[in-house]
């Protein structure tokens, strides 16, 4: 069967009052972005629905993909058909001979919009429903919770029906929240920060510290392939990467191992907030959770939070490990994560971190770098490049070419 259209209905949206216009004009956005790759399919959005005409573009391929964008609650594929009730009839009986395997119950639900055609919904429902029947003699008719619901739409340009109701990313539209800057490392927690964000409406960017030549080319390779695993949910996610080589020598030169970490986590946050600010971002989010490590006792979190206002956004601090990795294999993450590459973090790792690091003792130690000039040549050094879902789908196609 040849789907014509899909009908999305929107999640959150409905409640957002007079946000919904831009609420909307995001999404459809956004849609626009994730389904980039089958350029004649056109989207129209009014307050209620919005419908993508696939214009003999394939369903199978498009449906995977919109079912990733957030702002989404459920959407039904529908096939167009002529406003007249024989090519109705004949339209679902097609779909029933399709789907209607001898067990399941069945209803009509008609909707009305053109008020101006010839059966009202109910009127509609007797009829397709009869004609279900006598063409079916032993299927059940069952109000509640049928195992068929046939949706029948009158609307003004023509009908619709669909039978199926495949359920959205929810979440709202990406954009529609600010922009915030993901603090990006190689392992399992900040991607997963990166997605629950950005189900939350937050564009992000992603800012990743790389200590060359501590840190390898195939470390920074692991955070670019990590950001690209999130560019479903958007397009395109823009990837700074921050030379960090100088500040993390300086700090081990300088300072007592027990505080290398608190002071590298500072610097981290210092200058990812001067990106931040840079960028027009209004918050950071990070990968943290609560106990994993010494940098992330509470104690360590005031010590370094001590650096910014800026509100940092954590969302799996209160998640367990086990809870963050299932998140992390929804998304496909998981297995690109735990590939063994050093990141800055592992290779300046102190033998005994502290985990209730003195704010004095903190204050004390910074005075022994130049803490103005080593930001100032870092952010010189940014290096901005945009990851795109393109990207990925021409990886993919390159691969399988090989196989
Ligand atoms: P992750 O699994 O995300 O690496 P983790 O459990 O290894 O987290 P840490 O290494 O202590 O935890 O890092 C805590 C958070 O600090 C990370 O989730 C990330 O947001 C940020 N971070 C750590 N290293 C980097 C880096 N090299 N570049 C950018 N952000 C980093
Ligand atoms: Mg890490």
């Amino acid at each position: 069967m040849q789907y014509t259209e899909i009908m999305v209905r929107y999640g959150e949206l409905s409640t957002k009052g007079k946000n919904r216009r831009s609420f909307i004009m995001q999404l459809a956005q956004n849609v626009r972005g994730a389904l980039i790759d089958f350029p004649a399919l056109k989207i129209h959005a009014d307050r209620d629905r919005m419908h993508l005409i696939l214009n003999g573009e394939d369903s199978t391929q498009v449906i995977p993909k919109l079912s990733k964008v957030f702002g989404i609650q459920t959407f039904s594929p529908s096939i167009q058909v002529d406003k007249n009730p024989a090519a109705l009839k004949a339209t679902t009986e097609e779909i029933m001979e399709a789907i209607y395997s001898g067990k399941e119950t069945f209803k009509i639900t008609a909707k009305r919009s053109d008020h101006s055609f010839e059966m009202d919904s109910h009127e509609i429902q007797q009829f397709l429903g009869n004609a279900v029947v006598d063409r079916f003699p032993d299927i059940k008719v069952q109000m509640k919770r049928p195992d068929i619901n046939l949706r029948v739409e009158i609307r003004r340009d023509s009908a619709y029906l669909s039978f199926e109701t495949i359920k959205g990313a929810s979440g709202l539209p990406v954009g529609t929240s600010g922009k915030g800057m993901l603090m990006l490392s190689g392992g399992i927690d900040s991607p997963v920060a990166g997605y629950l964000a950005m189900k939350r409406g937050v564009e992000i960017e992603a800012v990743h510290f790389a200590s060359p030549p501590y840190t390898s080319e195939q470390s920074l390779q692991k955070a670019k392939d990590l950001t690209e695993k999130l560019t479903p949910y958007v397009g395109s996610i823009q990837f700074i990467e921050v030379p960090f080589t100088e500040i993390q020598e300086e700090i081990k030169q300088h300072t007592p191992q027990g505080y290398w970490m608190t002071l590298t986590r500072r610097m981290m946050l210092r200058i990812t907030d001067a990106i931040r600010e840079m960028r027009h971002g209004l918050v950071i989010i990070n990968g943290e959770s609560l106990g994993q490590v010494a940098s992330q006792t509470l104690h360590s979190m005031v010590a370094i939070n001590e650096v910014t206002t800026t509100p940092i956004i954590r969302p799996v601090v209160t998640m367990d490990k086990t809870e963050i990795i299932e998140l992390a294999e929804k998304i496909d993450t998981f297995e690109l994560a735990i590939q063994p590459f050093e990141d800055c973090c592992t290779i300046f790792a102190p033998p005994q971190p502290k985990t209730r690091p003195k704010m004095d003792k903190v204050l004390e130690l910074e005075k022994r770098l130049d803490i103005e000039g080593m930001m100032e040549r870092c952010l010189a050094g940014l290096k901005v490049e945009a990851i795109s879902a393109a990207q990925s789908q021409a990886q993919v196609e390159e691969f399988a070419d090989l196989l």
